[in-house]
């Protein structure tokens, strides 16, 4: 090959044609360096008649610089790229950016070096320096990395460094991960576990693609059922990735891996320090990292011999992203599983209607595990009609939850409130003259945080000190509460139960793997009574003495831009319900709602999830809503409102007519200014068989917009 087509990262300029060197050995895949003007780039060499760009003569070409030495990207996985690009009507310089870029420096040895305390004073103390030294007790990692956890500039560690109160160590980025043993401890599985988990382990010997849908109700031990063709994959020698929806998720799940395997799996979110990140990268691109548990993000990286897939808690919100390039991790991931040739487990116990549609169809295989394992039984649902059962004057507990909560005190037993809000109240006034504290970037009101004093934004983290006086009036005091979050409810149980001892899970204190694992550990030792907490509660956890359930607000989710809201809503309750009476002592569940004739509220009550999802689907036909239709969305923003309107209407006026394609827009977004910019939306909703997004490639195409103008599409959106 003596020329090679790049694609690198530039989005703007698209393929770029190079010479290869005589001595130099590229094929498709591989990672290099090339000129560009009198920088350099780094860019992968793609096959040419699959990337279109002007042809230039031999003669006008610039020779490549180096071969990185990485493994080429493999032909699956530049399939992925490009089958994400199309599908998501991304460009496909954004998308290898995504595999590259998680892969930080590519370049360099296989050393790093990091920084450390050495226990020696610096001769010269100054504030900064006392900050850095007392932030940095116990942490390891590059200067870049340090400065930014101990808030204070590279240069203050420097002089560190030079003081010889900091110094370096030589990190190996490829030392070996140490090997899970599939023999290690193997569990006796029940009859049903074992039944599910045969049919998995023979799909993986079978290496070929499968895509497998494993319904099965809160605590039936759906992770028991999938290590076991986990460890089969590594009897072959294959690799694994595991998907969670959320590292809070990750400490209790490496801790059953561990027991069951021997050793932790390989980690990958977007916290890792960049040696680990790097160390990560490079052993899975060699093969030498053999399971990987990660964030969506983790669905992107260069597997050398992936032998099984799986997403767990795959309805999960979490797994799309909506910013960059919109994707949906659970679809990639089966598409994944398409151009590697591997089998792919979705796992829920409330699995997206999209889910079960595939499996009513016949494109996933189901299996099910319909009752919990070692004969726990699933918890009662009993509905609290707040417009009869009101909670006492400034209070959002009901007598009959209160009274619950007592009892499991007195048993000794734990209870879970769940609140999907985070901070103290969601909204502050003046008592005065009806000021509202709105974020200055978002059409959003600012979130008051007692714990850290704060107002703040939850869609752009813009935060302010509350002030003593109201910022319109002038008054004094006279600033108060509104509704309830987390905190209030906290407050709340602390009030009403003031021996309890009461454990806050929301992502302001559960903001890294160490105190999630603190938190878990706390609440199987039972130093906890009462957990209060967000969705983050909702999910994956096991605790057996937990016996009561009450969810605060069922109303909650119900409201907003969500177009799967009544399925969020579903998935939310069942899921929280589900982490009551996981023991031997059986749960209950106390749903407080105005709205108990709701179809969801009613479902959930009846323990009746046929119900739920058959009305569901009723209703997502009458509207043309996936799995029957599709949606897609056009988001227009910009920094200054009459240019977001402007380019909004643009689009809506040379909006195609077709059959069967309705069109709806341009209007605000529900969000209709976010991180200081003003977004229109145009809705799609066609059906299933409609090339949607040729129709919006065509249309969009055409188009040209001011500097400031982003346009950026959302094929199956969740909510805007
Ligand atoms: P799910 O993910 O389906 O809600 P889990 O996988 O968390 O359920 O399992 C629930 C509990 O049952 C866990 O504590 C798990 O360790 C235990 N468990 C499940 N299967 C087995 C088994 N075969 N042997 C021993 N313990 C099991
Ligand atoms: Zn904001």
């Amino acid at each position: 090959m003596n020329r090679a087509r790049l694609l690198h990262f530039n989005a703007a300029l698209g393929p770029l044609d190079y010479k290869v060197p005589g001595d130099m050995n590229v094929e498709p895949g591989s990672v290099v360096v090339a000129p560009l003007g009198p920088r350099q780039i780094i860019g992968i060499v793609w096959e040419e008649e699959r990337l279109p760009s002007d042809s230039v003569p031999d003669h006008k070409l610039r020779a490549l610089i180096e071969v990185l030495p990485v493994p080429p990207l493999r032909p699956e996985l530049r399939r992925l790229i490009e089958w994400t690009a199309d599908y998501y009507c991304a460009r496909i310089a954004s998308v290898a950016r995504m595999v590259l870029a998680s892969g930080g420096a590519l370049r360099g040895p296989s050393t790093m070096i990091e920084y450390r305390l050495t226990g020696t004073e610096p001769e010269r103390m100054t504030p900064q320096r006392a900050v850095a030294l007392d932030a940095l007790q116990g942490e390891q990692a590059t200067i870049r990395e340090l400065a930014e956890f101990a808030s204070v500039s590279e240069g203050v560690l420097r002089g560190l460094v030079n003081q010889g109160a900091l110094e370096p160590v030589e990190v190996d980025i490829d030392r070996p991960y140490p090997r899970p043993d599939p023999d290690f401890a193997q569990p006796k599985l029940s009859e049903d576990q074992q039944d599910v988990a045969d049919r998995f382990t023979e799909a993986v010997e079978a290496k070929k693609f499968a895509p497998f849908l494993l319904d099965g109700v809160t605590g039936s031990g759906k992770t028991e059922t999938y290590f076991e063709p986990l460890a089969a994959a590594l009897r072959m020698d294959r690799q694994v990735l595991v998907l969670l929806p959320e590292i809070a998720l990750t400490e209790a799940f490496l801790r059953r891996f561990e027991d069951r395997f021997g050793t932790p799996p390989v980690v990958w979110h977007s916290s890792l320090k960049s040696t680990e990140r790097r160390r990560a990268w490079r052993a899975i691109a060699s093969g030498e990292a053999k399971v990987v548990v990660g964030a969506r993000s983790a669905l992107f990286l260069p597997f050398a011999r992936l032998g099984l897939l799986v997403v767990d808690e795959a309805h999960e919100v979490s797994f799309k992203q909506d910013e960059g390039v919109r994707y949906n991790a659970r679809d990639v991931a089966v598409m994944r599983g398409h151009f590697e040739g591997v089998p792919v487990i979705l796992a829920s116990a409330t699995p997206a209607l999209e889910s079960l549609q595939m499996a009513e169809s016949g494109i996933y295989e189901r299996l099910e595990l319909p009752s919990r394992f070692g004969g726990a039984t699933m918890p009662d649902v009993s509905i609290i009609n707040l417009t009869e059962e009101k909670p006492e004057r400034g209070r959002w507990l009901s007598p009959r939850l209160v009274e619950q909560l007592k009892l499991r005190l007195e048993r000794g037993e734990q209870s879970l409130l769940f609140l999907n809000r985070r901070g103290y109240a969601p909204l502050t006034l003046c008592r005065n003259c009806g000021f509202r504290f709105q974020c200055p970037n978002c059409s959003a009101w600012l979130v008051e945080h007692r714990l850290s004093n704060r107002l703040s934004c939850h869609h752009c983290g813009h935060e302010t000190t509350p002030p003593p006086a109201c910022p319109e009036c002038g008054e004094l005091d006279c600033l108060v509460a509104c509704g309830p979050g987390v905190e209030r409810i906290a407050d709340e149980v602390a009030e009403i139960l003031p021996e309890a001892r009461v454990a806050l899970v929301t992502s302001d204190t559960l903001n890294s793997p160490e105190k999630a694992a603190a938190f878990v550990r706390q609440a199987e030792e039972r130093m906890i009574d009462v957990i209060v907490g967000t969705q983050l509660v909702t999910k994956g956890f096991h605790f057996p003495e937990l016996t009561l359930v009450g969810v605060v607000d069922a109303d909650l989710g119900l409201e907003g831009g969500d177009l799967r809201a009544a399925e969020r809503t579903y998935q939310q309750m069942a899921q929280v319900a589900g982490r009551a009476g996981r023991g031997a002592k059986p749960g209950e569940v106390l749903i407080q709602t105005r709205h108990p004739d709701a179809p969801v509220i009613a479902a959930l009550a009846a323990g009746d999830r046929d119900a739920f999802y058959a009305a569901e689907t009723e209703a997502r036909r009458d509207a043309g809503a996936p799995p029957f239709g599709r949606w897609a969305a056009i988001i227009v923003s910009s920094e200054d409102e009459a240019e977001a309107r402007e380019a909004a209407r643009a689009i809506g006026g040379t909006r195609p007519s077709l059959p069967d394609v309705m069109i709806l827009g341009p209007a605000p977004a529900p969000m209709s200014l976010l991180r200081g910019r003003y977004r229109y939306r145009l809705l799609i909703n066609a059906r299933r068989s409609a090339q949607v997004q040729n129709i919006i490639r065509d249309w969009l195409g055409e188009l040209n917009f001011p500097q400031g103008v982003r346009v950026a599409v959302d094929i199956d959106p969740y909510s805007f």
